[in-house]
């Protein structure tokens, strides 16, 4: 018994290798930034979520640092037994404030928000209309709640409205549209501006995932809502990404939404309080971030030269102004082959493939830091040119 299950998943994973499907991780020897060494390698580092640079700042590992000495390393507790300290309270104070909303409560990661954000709020009288791409801890937290559920195609609003209609003549008794602000594998923005109108028509909620907007997209940082200049009723996001990189996730919202979360929340319930170290770097880049106007005029102008450097060479791109920025290859393989490529040329990009893009769209996703220098994104265009013609990328 023992030794056919695991011989069936040794199937499974020969079976993922013979697609060319198989993820390898590389060991990063250091701290995350534009450059990191891999192997004893220098690498420039094109595929990591530190949009602000961050992930390796000293001022975040000064401030992790003066936390620990204060509050010590763990908190060997869920927040309300006794995992609750005042930097807890603080940070959760400083994220409502930044984000423009009422209140905020903290999870151990974005993935744990959303997966227990439904429930507790929604029934089985209520429904969620979810956009076809989001990310995957949504789809989890909504399968999770015995809400309705109503799926539409990826930013197609007159589907959105379709849905919309169903729930009403289906009888909901409350209605939320859940969508990402971005959508990261592609680095297409959510139409927040046609779902709002929507939602006010309907007289539903909006939900959006920031993650990947948070710090850096929209006025001093508060992410798609402010970028498109609407009102949403919930946000939730990410420590791991713009804010530092490190992990936490939240859910921002009005105070009985925080304060129901708080009570009901399996996530938050069930799982440890975020450590002091975290917490304090938190409210650390939170200050930085609040003011670095200057590194988000940066990342914009990043994003528009490496765009119009890739496009210039002659690949195949998506339309936008993200800086994630898709290189579109097709079949997995080619998209490995590319990736490994560009490694052997000192560039560290990621390919993504099925499952987590559809077969037949796998891609090199680029994302521009403000870590980066423009001779940086020289040398790589010039590496992207080189190994695109040697695969055959390009012709
Ligand atoms: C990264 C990401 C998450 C997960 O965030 P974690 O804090 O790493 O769990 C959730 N939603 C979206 C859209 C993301 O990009």
């Amino acid at each position: 018994m023992t030794d056919k299950f695991a011989d069936h998943l040794r199937g499974v994973l020969a079976g993922i290798e013979a697609e060319g499907l198989m993820k390898r991780e590389r060991f990063i020897e250091g701290a995350q930034g534009a450059h990191v060494t891999v192997g004893g390698r220098r690498m420039l580092n094109l595929c990591a979520n530190n949009y602000l640079g961050l992930a390796g700042d000293a001022r975040l590992v000064a401030a992790a640092g003066a936390a620990m000495e204060g509050h010590g390393f763990g908190m060997a507790s869920v927040r309300f037994i006794c995992g609750t300290q005042d930097i807890h309270g603080a940070l959760e104070a400083r994220l409502a404030r930044f984000l423009g909303m009422e209140a905020a409560i903290l999870f151990g990661s974005c993935f744990d928000a959303n997966g227990g954000l439904f429930e507790p709020l929604l029934g089985a009288e209520d429904a969620i209309v979810s956009d076809s791409l989001n990310h995957a801890s949504i789809i989890d937290g909504i399968r999770l709640s015995k809400a309705r559920r109503y799926r539409y195609a990826n930013s197609d609003m007159a589907d959105l409205r379709l849905r919309l209609v169903e729930a009403r003549e289906g009888g909901a008794r409350f209605v939320l549209i859940a969508t990402d602000g971005v959508f990261s594998m592609d680095g297409y923005l959510a139409k927040l501006g046609d779902i709002r109108a929507l939602a006010d028509e309907f007289d539903a909620w909006v939900m959006v995932d920031d993650c990947h907007a948070t710090g850096f997209m929209g006025a001093k940082g508060a992410g798609t809502p402010a970028h498109a200049g609407v009102r949403v009723e919930i946000l939730t996001g990410t420590l791991g990404k713009a804010l530092g990189g490190a992990l936490g996730g939240y859910v921002a919202a009005s105070a009985p939404v925080a304060d129901l979360l708080r009570q009901r929340a399996r996530p938050y319930l069930f799982s440890n309080a975020l450590p002091p170290a975290v917490v304090g770097a938190a409210l650390a880049a939170l200050d930085i971030v609040e003011a670095a106007d200057e590194l988000r005029a940066r990342l914009v102008e990043h994003a528009r030269y490496w765009r119009a450097g890739l496009a210039g060479a002659g690949f195949a791109l998506l339309p936008g102004e993200h800086p994630i920025i898709p290189v579109m290859i097709g079949e997995a393989p080619l998209a490995q082959a590319f990736a490994a490529a560009l490694d052997k040329r000192g560039v560290m990009v990621s390919a993504f493939f099925f499952p987590v893009v559809p077969r037949g769209a796998a891609r090199i996703r680029t994302q521009m830091n403000t870590a980066l220098t423009r001779e940086d994104l020289d040398f790589a265009l010039d590496a992207f040119a080189a190994a695109g013609r040697e695969v055959g990328v390009l012709a």
